[in-house]
């Protein structure tokens, strides 16, 4: 259950429809109402989680302790102890950052972006490196050391500001590494009627997907930063997904032996994902694969796969699959008009 504790904030982020000036109407909720209404939706067997945010009018310590104190009611008094998400709020101090890594399964602060000029452009009054940053990095070290196994999350705004995918994922990548985080969202920038930010363009869903993706490969296919296919021009490719980039740029790699590549390297190749390329290596050991209907049997994508793959010597297909644009509609829902949803992104996610 994904509640906003109140839509009042004094901040003026240019993507957001609940910005100082809005036109929408505002109202809020008290911690009782919070923790009483989910607990609710929870014994009814309507809600299993709550993922809990909020927007910042006046003091940010101030509507953080609000969303504290309605966690802190399903922790003592309710005996709740599922799934809490809980968004650090920009401004929050770092006892509330404990309180929060004491209280939540999970917690989350949007970076926005990757470096501290590209944040003042989206939202003037947040400060990646004097705030955001550094509560995200505390967080993410509570939670490190608590063993909490959902650890954080954040989320970019992707596109108005000008920074590059090599930023946004360096970033990630570094935050990763040092298990500060345990994944990123990203959101392409829609413009929204009403906002300061509603004359910039919209970025192209499709890039977001590549982000996705690319974070993907870091975090579930042993690919490091510096291998992740970038253009000049700081981005990820578009027309290809970043793991069918990188093998076509390394021909070198390819093909490979179905029935001899370890599964690090079965994990390069395009359509294989983890589960397929675990379930290849054990069922090659007992079984015979006789061709491209054993390979799709256990979850390997052949039609994006066959071009990097042999079997007994013989290529199973003679060229890389098309551009897997084609296969992902959300590249084409783009030059959309600007959104009229008066919902902020970080009530998102
Ligand atoms: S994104 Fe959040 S902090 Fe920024 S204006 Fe919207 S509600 Fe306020």
């Amino acid at each position: 259950m994904r509640v906003m504790q109140t839509n009042a904030c004094s901040l003026s982020c240019g993507y957001c429809p609940t910005f100082c000036g809005g036109k929408v109407k505002r109202t809020a909720l008290q911690p009782e109402e919070v923790a009483t209404t989910f607990m609710e939706a929870h014994r009814a067997g309507l809600a299993q989680g709550l993922f809990l945010t909020s927007g910042i009018p006046g003091k940010p310590a101030r509507a953080m302790d609000r969303m504290l104190a309605a966690v802190d009611i399903l922790r003592r008094r309710e005996g709740y102890g599922g799934y809490v998400h809980l968004k650090l709020l920009p401004g929050a101090d770092s006892a509330q950052v404990e309180e929060a890594a004491r209280l939540a399964s999970r917690v989350s602060i949007n970076l926005e972006g990757p470096g501290a000029a590209y944040v003042r452009r989206l939202a003037p009054e947040k400060d990646l490196s004097g705030d955001l940053l550094p509560k995200l990095e505390q967080a993410g070290r509570l939670l490190r050391e608590a063993r909490k196994p959902a650890l954080t999350t954040t989320q970019f705004v992707v596109g108005p500001s000008g920074e590059k995918d090599r930023e946004i994922l360096g970033l990630v990548a570094r935050l990763e590494s040092e298990r500060l985080l345990h994944h990123a969202h990203f959101s392409a920038f829609q413009p929204v009627v009403g906002t300061p930010m509603e004359g910039e363009r919209a970025t192209p869903a499709v890039r977001e997907l590549r982000l996705y993706q690319a974070e993907h490969l870091l975090r579930q296919y042993g690919f490091r930063f510096e291998e992740l296919p970038f253009d000049p021009d700081g981005n990820l490719p578009l027309d290809d997904d970043p793991k069918t980039a990188w093998a076509l740029r390394h021909a070198e790699q390819f093909p490979l032996e179905v029935r001899a590549a370890p599964y690090e390297l079965l994990l390069r190749v395009p359509g294989v994902g983890p589960k397929a390329a675990l379930t290849l290596v054990r069922e090659r050991r007992k079984c015979v694969i006789r061709g491209a209907e054993d390979l799709r049997r256990v979850g390997v994508d052949t039609a994006r796969a066959g071009y990097f793959l042999t079997l007994r010597g013989r290529r199973l297909a003679p060229a890389p699959a098309a551009h897997q644009l084609r296969l992902f509609p959300h590249g084409q829902h783009l030059t959309q008009a600007p959104w009229r949803t008066p919902v902020p992104p970080c009530a998102f996610r």
